[in-house]
């Protein structure tokens, strides 16, 4: 099947404004992947060692390691393959959990979190161990003091996020690292909205597990990874069992193509990140400029701390609901609360940030990626403008 580029030319509409959610993946990296799947001397499995054809696709699998390792400066071994940051959360919050149990039962971690962090510690709950949930400021960010505040002689294990996904408030990790390696606490940064976007060194922080996925930095879905820093001290349980791979920590056989997808997606990502960083800081200003002063929209959070990929808005007196519906054949744009129900309900990270009422219900998420532009950002307002227009008229 040919490949087509980057931004399909037809239907160009509606235009997608949600990369927080999931990307495109990459042309570079859909060619990589058709090639590796294409190629008739890379299909073996990877730990067919005995033979050649088995030992060609582990040298993908390798190179794949060494290229995400010198990303996140880490050793190539602390890089376990998963299915994404859902599962690297998990193995990492309860592989700390099932292995240390005897050392410490508390985990401290933000109310801010994604539900897969959430989740996961609600269920650790429900096994005996005690959860700490921060409360963020008013824009979203998790102090250093309040972690401070929260460890108890008993804690295991803090985990935060890098980077919102609903506000991209981004946290001080680097003071929560300096924290944990002081108080002798171990460390994991969820970093599925910040990986490939910001600079990440796992030798230059002290972090002792991070989590990502591919898709959301133009790679393909169902593959992601957990770093492991100094794997052998940390004594990982793993969460499932079977042939041993990945260290015996992720056991199963590996998706050649995925992990090539997913090494190339954040080696393509480091290096325009300035660029891309830069475009969407501006088109992110051009998007707020004009929303404020049109429509006078209440911006949640503070974009000083924030990633530009994300916004998260409000129109006094429009509800989210109605403006993603009403702009919905023009932009694809969400209400930044992770539905997996369907049902609406307003976001609980932006209720612990302090955000009722209209705010509240209006609240919309807007992200953006390399592949918008200036006339995007245009039709994206034009487009919100004219729905709160209509709206109003029927309000009236
Ligand atoms: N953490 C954050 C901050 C996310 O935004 C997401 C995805 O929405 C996840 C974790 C889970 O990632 P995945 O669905 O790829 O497992």
């Amino acid at each position: 099947m040919p490949l087509e580029d980057e931004k399909p030319r037809e239907p160009p509409r509606p235009i997608y404004f949600d990369t927080a959610a999931t990307t495109r993946v990459a042309p570079e990296v859909r060619e990589a992947m058709f090639q590796v799947l294409a190629d008739p001397m890379l299909f073996a499995n990877p730990s067919s060692a005995e033979h050649g054809l088995g030992r060609q696709a582990a040298v993908v699998i390798d190179q794949a390691r060494d290229a995400i390792a010198t990303e996140l400066a880490c050793e190539t071994d602390e890089v376990i393959f998963t299915s994404g940051a859902t599962e690297s959360i998990n193995l990492a919050l309860r592989g700390i959990a099932l292995s240390h149990a005897e050392h410490g039962r508390h985990i401290v971690t933000s109310m801010i979190e994604h539900k897969a962090t959430l989740a996961c510690c609600a269920a650790l709950e429900r096994d005996g161990f005690s959860v700490t949930y921060l409360a963020p400021s008013t824009s979203g960010v998790v102090s250093p003091e309040s972690i401070a505040d929260a460890l108890q002689p008993d804690t295991l294990l803090v985990s935060i996020m890098h980077t919102n996904n609903e506000t991209g408030a981004m946290q001080p990790i680097e003071a929560i690292a300096a924290l944990a390696a002081e108080r002798g606490v171990l460390l994991h940064i969820d970093a599925a909205q910040a990986a490939g976007k910001f600079p990440i060194s796992l030798t230059r922080t002290p972090i002792d597990l991070l989590s990502l996925s591919a898709h959301k930095f133009h790679g393909p879905k169902g593959i992601g990874c957990l770093a492991v820093r100094d794997r052998r001290r940390l004594r990982l349980q793993p969460l499932t069992y079977g042939g041993g791979q990945e260290f015996g920590l992720r056991p199963g056989t590996l998706p050649t193509h995925q992990i090539l997808g997913l090494a190339l997606a954040l080696t393509l990502a480091a290096a325009r990140r300035d660029e891309d960083l830069k475009h969407v800081t501006a088109l992110r200003a051009q998007f707020v400029d004009a929303v404020t002063n049109k429509l006078g929209a209440i911006i949640h959070g503070d974009p000083d701390c924030a990633s530009p990929y994300i916004l998260n808005f409000a129109v006094p007196g429009i509800r989210s609901d109605a403006l993603i519906n009403q702009t919905a054949a023009e932009i694809a744009i969400a209400s930044g609360s992770a539905c997996s129900s369907g049902a609406f309900e307003p976001s609980p990270v932006l209720r612990a940030m302090g955000i009722e009422g209209d705010s509240l219900y209006g609240a919309v998420r807007i992200s953006f990626d390399r592949s918008h532009t200036e006339d995007d950002i245009g039709t994206a307002v034009e487009t919100i403008t004219a729905a709160i227009h209509r709206m109003r008229m029927l309000q009236a």
